[in-house]
């Protein structure tokens, strides 16, 4: 399940926060803040990790917010927390698995500009070919959000799952939490590394091996 939506979605799916795993708003804001005040000191140009529609710091976060990213490694049975990521607002909507469903069922009622303009953006993100008939992107996109949701629906009732860091550190408390966000430096800037590493033919073979394992 898990492979087949990042075949469907290979760099924005909706994340799956497992219930027993929902961190509260008020740590959430205090890891922002702290984030916040830590970048704009650096005075860089931020952008969305995702689309990377840009922003610039100096001028406050107009737009641009911070998500905490987990992974979930179904294997180890580990919820993996990766690192704190700036996504504009269209970016962090498709995130938000739970949200999503919400607003697309009140908006089946109503004018759905809202939501085809999401779904597009989806498309884009993911460098879907938008020409394909119709019918079939939104069976893709419908198929990635509703096994995103059996694999919430498992995730969250699977009491072995313990909740760790990207080195596999076990993460007890809040405190942990915030640490590991702030330790990670220069949060999307790390992200334009890891693109360029990418190139390394080593790793281009290791992905093509990744794919056809599906
Ligand atoms: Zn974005």
């Amino acid at each position: 399940m898990n492979q087949r939506v990042k075949k469907i979605a290979p760099k924005l799916s909706p994340l799956i926060i497992p219930k027993q795993f929902t961190i509260s708003e008020k740590i959430k804001d205090e890891i922002f803040e702290k984030i916040k005040t830590k970048s704009k000191k650096s005075k860089t140009n931020f952008k969305c990790f995702y689309c990377e529609k840009k922003e610039n710091i100096e001028e406050e976060f107009n737009e641009l917010k911070i998500q905490l990213i987990f992974e979930i490694d179904w294997k180890k049975s580990q919820y993996k927390f990766i690192e704190p990521r700036f996504v504009c607002e269209k970016c962090s909507q498709l995130l938000d698995l739970n949200g999503f469903i919400l607003r697309s069922f009140s908006s089946l009622e109503r004018n759905s500009t809202e939501i085809e303009n999401l779904i597009e953006h989806f498309f884009q993100v993911n460098s879907i070919d938008q020409n394909l008939n119709q019918n079939d992107l939104l069976t893709l996109f419908q198929e990635c959000y509703s096994l995103s949701f059996s694999l919430f629906i498992l995730s969250s009732a699977n009491p072995s799952l313990i909740f760790v860091s990207k080195e596999g550190e076990k993460i007890e408390n809040s405190e942990k939490l915030i640490e590991l966000s702030l330790n990670n430096e220069n949060l999307n800037e790390k992200k334009e590394f890891e693109t360029k590493k990418k190139v390394n033919p080593k790793n281009k073979r290791r992905k093509r091996n990744f794919n056809q394992k599906k």
